[in-house]
């Protein structure tokens, strides 16, 4: 079965699926996206997912392509074009189609709006998950607004590769005073010698991931000390537990930073009951 696309109002097969070079998308990164996981065939936290770009969107001044329910529409219709019963969905918003010029053009285009889904391995996410994973810290040389979901993501790219270049799974960025960030695609988190939760707040210095917000309830609900604050690479190296979260792939435990063994050098209980308790807490349409 081909996959299928939605590119500015139609879905056609993958091989179809063309935008403009003139796309703003394309020549700036002048665009914003999001990525929902599909669990069951069902959205996994639409609502906070479609409020997020909203945010990104007026942050850089796109107006909203469609209406809110329009966009259900469309991510619905994409997993069932899709058949994904695990995986996920992807969604774009760019600027639109303008002859190159930096300053936004004059005359207002239409944003365009592109789609994509694919199903996921539920058996190799949960192998993964069972066995933790490896990464590396990297200087952080992102921009200051990272806070907006853009599709201007060439050091996470740099990032990931030097990772996988090193056979890890996943990069942490770490800021100029040392503290480190966040993933190339997650968020971090530690959980300290006396067991308390410790994730970076949420300032222009990190994306509010929705996993993160969704675990951060998680936690409250079951009187966990959670501190929402910055921490150190040597920090994380002296924690019990780490791990990161972000939607693909829920709370990932992370067993080595650098080379160095964290805890005993195994997925902490911590994390994975945070992995199984998660869809207790997120929202399912
Ligand atoms: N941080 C960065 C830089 C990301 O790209 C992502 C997800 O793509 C996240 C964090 C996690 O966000 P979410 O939980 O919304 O997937």
């Amino acid at each position: 079965m081909s996959r299928i696309a939605y590119v500015n109002g139609r879905y056609v097969p993958m091989r179809d699926a063309k935008v403009h070079i003139e796309d703003r998308g394309f020549q700036f990164a002048d665009g914003v996206y999001e990525v929902c996981e599909v669990r069951g065939g069902r959205l996994i936290d639409e609502r906070r997912h479609i409020e997020r770009l909203q945010r990104s969107l007026k942050e850089i001044r796109i107006r909203m392509p469609m209406s809110v329910a329009a966009l259900g529409v469309v991510l619905r219709e994409m997993i069932a074009r899709n058949r994904i019963g695990y995986g996920i969905v992807y969604l774009q918003v760019n600027r639109g189609v303008a002859r190159r010029d930096h300053a936004f053009p004059s005359v207002p285009v239409t944003p365009s709006v592109i789609a994509t889904a694919r199903s996921l391995n539920l058996a190799r996410n949960e192998a993964s998950a069972g066995k933790g994973i490896a990464i590396i810290s990297v200087p952080d040389n992102r921009w200051g607004r990272v806070d907006i979901k853009t599709v201007g993501l060439l050091p996470n790219v740099l990032a990931r590769q030097a990772a996988i270049d090193q056979g890890a799974r996943e990069a942490w960025f770490v800021d100029e005073d040392g503290l480190i960030t966040e993933g190339a695609s997650t968020n971090a988190w530690i959980v300290t010698p006396s067991g308390a939760l410790v994730t970076r707040q949420a300032d222009q210095a990190i994306l509010r991931g929705i996993t993160r917000t969704v675990v951060l309830d998680a936690i409250k609900a079951q009187g966990l000390t959670v501190e929402e604050r910055a921490f150190s690479l040597d920090e994380a190296r002296g924690a019990r537990e780490a791990f990161v979260t972000s939607a693909s792939q829920i709370v990932l435990p992370v067993v080595r930073i650098d080379g160095h063994a964290i805890g005993d050098g195994k997925p902490g209980p911590v994390a994975m009951a945070l992995r199984r308790e998660f869809y207790r807490y997120a929202e399912v349409s």
